[in-house]
């Protein structure tokens, strides 16, 4: 049962349905803002374009992007309520295949702190290590007004490199001006947190996270040397070349056939 609803399990969009009921569970309960609602069906409509798997360019940034999660001094990922909704458990996961070595920060666009620590509580249930706790001292992120630019100062204020996902593109590009390097998850090529980011992982959220999660793992054993010579090839900008491609070449095949067939 997913919020007095059942869903099938043979029911074809299984999986997009049961996201919408958390997002909705979550929202009721006052974790996700109307505005992240809208945000998901944005998500939605670009993993319908790329077919609704992680395509090789994504699996490619998500091993770079688990290559500087063990290489960093202070890596961090940066949770908010969608997030937070849909992936809880996978960021559980990932925290503990880091062993605890990244800080989790409940980081959130519209900020109230009644909302972050709704957040916190989610991911703290969730089993989630290394998260700061709501009361963390606090600065400001330069250059971004309003309770948006709040972060922590032992999150990412002290970061050198940061995960985050579905996040909005002026808080992505302050981050980076401010020397972070950013891995963003974000399924739209074309947002200003896909083009701005260091890596961009288009993909969604709940498969980006488990992806990483692996890559962790499969890494964990590896050398600093390898691990180097992981992220020192990456083109960001190849990778974005590479999802609207994606998108095209479905998009072609579609308008040719008329017909799906992948
Ligand atoms: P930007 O500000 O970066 O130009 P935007 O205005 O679309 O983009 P938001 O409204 O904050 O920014 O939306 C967040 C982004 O997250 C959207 O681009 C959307 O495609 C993406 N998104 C939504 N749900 C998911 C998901 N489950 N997994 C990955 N990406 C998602």
């Amino acid at each position: 049962m997913h919020g007095g609803f059942d869903i099938p399990r043979s029911h074809p969009r299984y999986e997009s349905l049961v996201a919408r009921e958390k997002l909705v569970e979550m929202f009721e309960k006052g974790v996700v803002v109307p505005q992240g609602l809208i945000a998901h069906g944005r998500g939605e409509c670009f993993d319908y374009l790329l077919g609704e798997k992680s395509h090789d360019f994504a699996l490619e940034a998500e091993r770079v992007a688990a290559a500087y999660l063990l290489l960093s001094k202070r890596p961090v990922i940066s949770v908010n309520g969608n997030y937070a909704a849909l992936a809880a458990g996978e960021i559980a996961r990932l925290s503990e295949a880091l062993g605890g070595r990244a800080v989790v920060e409940v980081n959130i666009f519209y900020r109230t702190e009644e909302r972050v620590r709704r957040i916190h509580e989610v991911l703290a249930s969730a089993g989630v290590k290394g998260l700061l706790p709501p009361d963390c001292e606090k600065t400001r992120v330069p250059g971004l007004e309003s309770p948006r630019g709040i972060v922590c100062v032992e999150g990412i204020a002290s970061a050198d490199f940061v995960l985050l996902a579905i996040e909005d593109g002026d808080r992505t590009e302050a981050l980076v001006k401010w020397g972070k390097r950013v891995a963003a998850i974000d399924l739209n090529p074309f947002s200003r947190t896909a083009q701005k980011a260091s890596v961009t992982i288009v993909d969604e959220a709940v498969r980006a996270t488990r992806n990483i999660t692996r890559f962790v793992d499969e890494l964990s054993g590896a050398s600093e040397e390898e691990l180097r010579s992981i992220v020192a090839g990456y083109s960001n900008r190849e990778t974005l070349s590479r999802a609207f491609k994606a998108i095209l070449d479905r998009l072609s095949s579609a308008a040719d056939s008329g017909v799906l067939t992948q």
